[in-house]
């Protein structure tokens, strides 16, 4: 295999939700895989990431990243990490923005933005000044200028041992980055993401630039020493019920015995055990459980909570 296979739409990656156990059931919209059931992130799809184009991110970000780049380095020898993290969080601000595919579809909500950006930026500030994270870094370094190259039927490859040798250190800054020790210090991931989940999700960029100079033995390697080999279902249950979000105007399955689940558009948690009939346009609705008052999506009609009480709530 020298490129990412287009998977069929009707594949799914088959998982099963940390939090809950629910399973999955259905093609995710996006790499993150949100559990129908309880609207926790349950997975990362590799697949679903390749059929993406690799985010780039732009002129804008670039720019704003050269130019930040002396000032991390003067924080950086200068130890002062409230200034690092200052920067850092700017910075991964731009890249949410620019890179909108790269990141979890719930920076949608505004709320979640925040959690994330300070939860990315705190992860970098904290490996940026630990030593081991460094001595890493350094072999890292060292192991890709020293990767050999060769050509292979017309097409550039790299050699499986000097691919392996850098490999190694960059399973090595992983499991360093997510380690208890260093992932203590840093603001969690806001969807309560675990380590192995969230070294996953950092290999998936680096697999994918990768697969393209591979042979079929470091391929393997690859996808199998960073967990990205994922096995895919096809499509079997469909909803037991519809709804329209009540942030945006994309339609939510609703699975049988289902609280919450994550809208796969605008990114909002819904709750999904009830649900608000507009009595503008009689469409059935799912919000979160902070709304306040807000226009429906379909005619624009605010719907206005009396109480703790929505107007026209049913159960599913
Ligand atoms: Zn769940
Ligand atoms: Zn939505
Ligand atoms: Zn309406």
């Amino acid at each position: 295999m020298s490129k990412p296979v287009k998977p069929e739409p009707a594949y799914y990656l088959a998982s099963r939700c940390p939090s809950c156990g629910a399973a999955k059931s259905r093609p995710s919209a996006t790499a993150y895989v949100y559990c129908d059931f309880c609207g926790s992130l349950a997975d990362y799809d590799f697949r679903k990431a390749c059929e993406q184009p690799r985010s780039m991110p732009g002129p804008v970000y670039e720019k704003l990243s050269a130019k930040l780049k002396p000032q991390c380095e003067k924080a950086l020898l200068a130890n002062d990490r409230e200034k690092y993290l200052e920067l850092q969080t700017e910075l991964f601000d731009a890249y949410v923005e620019a890179c909108p595919n790269a990141v979890p579809v719930r920076v949608g909500d505004a709320i979640f933005r925040l959690a994330f950006v300070a939860h990315s930026a705190g992860c970098c500030t904290v490996i940026a000044f630990d030593d081991e994270y460094k001595k890493i870094s350094e072999a890292m370094t060292q192991a890709t200028a020293a990767l050999q190259w060769t050509q292979h039927e017309g097409a550039t490859r790299v050699s499986h041992k000097s691919f392996k040798a850098m490999l190694d250190t960059v399973v090595a800054a992983q499991e360093r980055t997510y380690s208890d020790e260093l992932y203590s210090q840093y603001a969690p991931h806001p969807d309560g993401a675990g380590a192995d989940l969230l070294k996953r999700i950092g290999y998936s960029g680096f697999v994918q630039g990768w697969l393209p100079y591979l042979h079929e033995a470091t391929t393997k390697l690859l996808l199998e020493t960073t967990g990205l080999k994922q096995e895919y279902l096809t499509v079997e249950t469909n909803a037991s019920a519809l709804l329209n979000c009540g942030f945006c105007k994309n339609t939510v399955p609703v699975f049988a015995g289902a609280k919450q689940c994550v809208c796969e558009q605008c990114g909002h948690k819904l709750e999904v055990e009830q649900g608000i009939r507009c009595d503008g346009c009689g469409s059935h609705l799912a919000v979160d459980k902070n709304s306040r008052d807000f226009p429906c999506p379909q005619c624009r009609r605010k719907i206005e909570r009396v109480g703790l009480q929505w107007p026209g709530v049913f159960s599913l």
